[in-house]
């Protein structure tokens, strides 16, 4: 275990079995509805890659990169796109993927936006929700793990953008980020 992690919270066992359960789960539920992929850059990365080879169907899978935090271990709440989408989201079933809902603000936001945008259902998938932290009313479609209120990296989680390549998700700990 990496020196700066306190605990494992989701082992990579876990995470090959969450990925497997939604993957059999969204195989069952997209059937037929040609479904688009959207990661939210960069946490996603790890996530999206393992969950997509467990649907199987063909999809589509296209990146947008958003912003809420800038820097620290608190949300700003203020979502801000930094790379759209380099697709039409006219009549499509999308399935967000994320790494981990918080606040809720950034898919409140996104969900919105993607239904604006024309899209003919949105739902969204993420590895990690913390529901403690709730600012706005968000329950995802899919969930992977449902986790405590405490700052956590790895497998696509950064803290100032280290730790993404831990393959286990683990809390920070927090002299890390308060020295
Ligand atoms: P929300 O808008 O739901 O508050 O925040 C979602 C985003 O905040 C996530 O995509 C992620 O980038 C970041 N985030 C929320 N909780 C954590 C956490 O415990 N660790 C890390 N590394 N990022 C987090």
């Amino acid at each position: 275990m990496h020196h700066d992690v306190s605990e494992i919270l989701v082992s990579e066992k876990d995470i090959q079995a969450i990925c497997e359960r939604l993957g059999k789960q969204l195989t069952i539920d997209y059937r037929d509805k040609n479904p688009l992929l959207v990661g939210l850059l960069k946490g996603c990365v790890p996530f999206l890659s393992d969950l997509a080879r467990k649907i199987d169907l063909s999809v589509e899978i296209a990146y947008m990169s958003v912003s809420s935090y800038h820097g620290g271990i608190t949300s700003s709440g203020d979502v801000k796109i930094k790379m759209d989408l380099d697709f039409s989201l006219t009549n499509r079933n999308v399935l967000i993927v994320e790494d981990i809902v918080d606040t809720g603000k950034t898919l409140d936001t996104i969900v919105k936006l993607f239904k604006h945008r024309g899209a003919k259902s949105v739902k969204v998938v993420t590895l990690l929700d913390k529901p403690e932290g709730r600012v706005v009313p968000f329950l995802p479609d899919y969930i992977g793990q449902t986790i405590p209120k405490a700052f956590v990296v790895g497998y696509g989680l950064d803290y100032d953008e280290i730790y993404r390549n831990l393959p286990y998700v683990g809390i920070l700990k927090p002299e890390v980020y308060t020295k």
